[in-house]
C-alpha cells in the first residue's frame, strides 16, 4: 500500500526532533536519499515507511498529511546576536517546533475564543521619531495599566490577547521569540529554563518587536531593549527609586521592580543618574561580586501562561473532547500534549 505524505511535514517533524536526514535514515533503516525524497515533495511512500519514520519521529501518521506552510522566524529573529552561536540543527529544531505549536494553536482558535480586555496594536518606531520610551508609555496608558512595576508581564500579553507558550529550547542562548501572523493573536514563546527576571525582560523585549517592528532594521534590537526597559521601569516612577544609586540598593529593587540587578544599572545609565564610567565601575562590582552570571536574589517563579489552558479546557469542558481526541484534531501524540499543554510530565520517554 502506498501514501502520500506531505514533505514539509515530514522535515518539520524530523527536524522539530533534532534529527538530521542521516540520523532518520539510519533509525528508520531508510535509505537517506528516500528520505530526502520524500521530504522535496509529495512522494508516493509505503505505508511501512510512513509507520516507521512515525514511530521514529513520534508523531501520529496524520501528522505528515497536514498541509503547511513554512514560516520563519519574523522580525524579531533577525538580528538576535546571541544567535550566532547556536548549532544550526538546535535552532532547526527550535524554529520547527515553533512552526508546529503555531499550527496547534491556529487550529485550538479555530473552536474555541480567546477573550481579551485589551489589544496588541501596531505602532511602527519610525512614526514616532524612533522613541521606543514613548511607545512603551502610550501602550501601558493604552492598556490602563498601574503605575509602578508590572505584576505579571504574561498576564499583560495575555490580557491583550497574545498567547504565551513556555518551551524546552534545549539551549539557554535563546530567551524568547514572538511571531504575529495576520488572523492569529501575537506569540510569544518563552525559554522555560532562564530565571523570572530575565523572562520578563525578553517577553517584554519581544512585545516591543511585535508593537513596533514590520521591517527589520539594524536598530531593532536595542530599540525593543529600549522598550522593555520603559515598560518595565517607567521613568516617573523609577527615577526616586535609583537616587542614589548602590548595588545594596539594586538589590532591594529588583524585588519591587522584578528585574534584574542589570537592567537596574542600565535604566540608571538611560536615565542619566549614573555615568558611563559609575556604570562600568558597578558592572565591574557586579562581575567581582559574580553577580554577572548569578545574580543575588531570586524572583519567586511565578509567571505562568494562563491562555492555553484555558483553551484546552473549553475543549474538554464545553466541547466535552476527551484528551485523545483532542490529541487527533492537533495531530500531536499525547506525551507531547501533556508535556505542551497540561504542563504534565511526559507519559512516556523518547527512546533515541
Ligand atoms: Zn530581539
Amino acid at each position: 500500500m502506498t501514501d502520500m505524505v506531505n514533505g514539509e511535514m515530514l522535515q518539520l517533524a524530523r527536524e522539530s526532533r533534532g534529527f538530521t536526514q542521516g540520523r532518520l535514515s539510519r533509525l528508520a533503516s531508510i535509505s537517506q536519499s528516500k528520505i530526502s525524497k520524500y521530504e522535496r515533495d509529495y512522494a508516493p511512500i509505503s505505508d511501512s515507511d510512513l509507520t516507521v519514520i512515525a514511530r521514529v519521529l513520534d508523531y501520529p501518521k496524520s501528522f505528515f498529511h497536514q498541509s503547511v506552510q513554512p514560516r520563519g522566524f519574523g522580525v524579531s529573529g533577525v538580528y538576535h546576536r546571541r544567535r550566532q552561536s547556536i548549532p544550526m540543527l538546535t535552532l532547526k529544531k527550535i524554529q520547527a517546533e515553533f512552526n508546529i505549536r503555531t499550527m496547534e494553536i491556529e487550529k485550538l482558535l479555530e473552536g474555541a475564543e480567546v477573550k481579551a480586555e485589551n489589544e496588541f496594536h501596531r505602532l511602527d518606531v519610525e512614526d514616532f521619531d524612533d522613541n521606543a520610551e514613548l511607545i512603551a508609555e502610550l501602550v501601558r496608558a493604552q492598556w490602563n495599566l498601574p503605575l509602578g512595576p508590572i505584576k505579571s508581564v504574561i498576564g499583560v500579553i495575555e490580557s491583550a490577547g497574545g498567547i504565551v507558550l513556555k518551551c524546552d529550547m534545549g539551549t539557554r542562548k535563546l530567551d524568547a521569540q514572538s511571531r504575529w501572523i495576520s488572523g492569529l493573536p501575537p506569540l510569544f514563546f518563552a525559554n522555560k529554563d532562564i530565571p523570572t527576571d530575565r523572562l520578563r525582560f525578553t517577553l517584554a523585549h519581544e512585545m516591543g518587536h511585535v508593537i513596533m517592528h514590520r521591517i527589520p532594521t539594524t536598530n531593532i534590537e536595542d530599540e525593543a531593549n529600549q522598550f522593555a526597559s520603559s515598560f518595565l521601569m517607567p521613568r516617573r516612577e523609577i527615577i526616586p527609586d535609583l537616587i542614589p544609586f548602590s548595588l545594596e540598593r539594586a538589590v532591594r529593587l529588583k524585588l519591587k521592580w522584578k528585574v534584574s540587578i542589570a537592567a537596574l544599572i542600565m535604566r540608571a545609565f538611560d536615565l542619566g543618574i549614573l555615568t558611563k564610567s559609575q556604570k562600568r565601575r558597578f558592572f565591574t562590582l557586579m562581575g567581582a561580586a559574580g553577580y554577572r552570571t548569578v545574580e543575588p536574589v531570586t524572583l519567586p517563579d511565578d509567571e505562568e501562561p494562563a491562555t492555553l489552558r484555558r483553551l484546552i479546557e473549553v475543549y474538554h469542558k464545553e466541547h466535552d473532547y476527551t484528551t485523545a481526541e483532542l490529541c487527533n484534531m492537533l495531530a500531536v501524540n499525547e506525551a507531547d500534549f501533556r508535556m505542551l499543554y497540561l504542563q504534565a510530565p511526559p507519559l512516556r520517554i523518547h527512546k533515541f
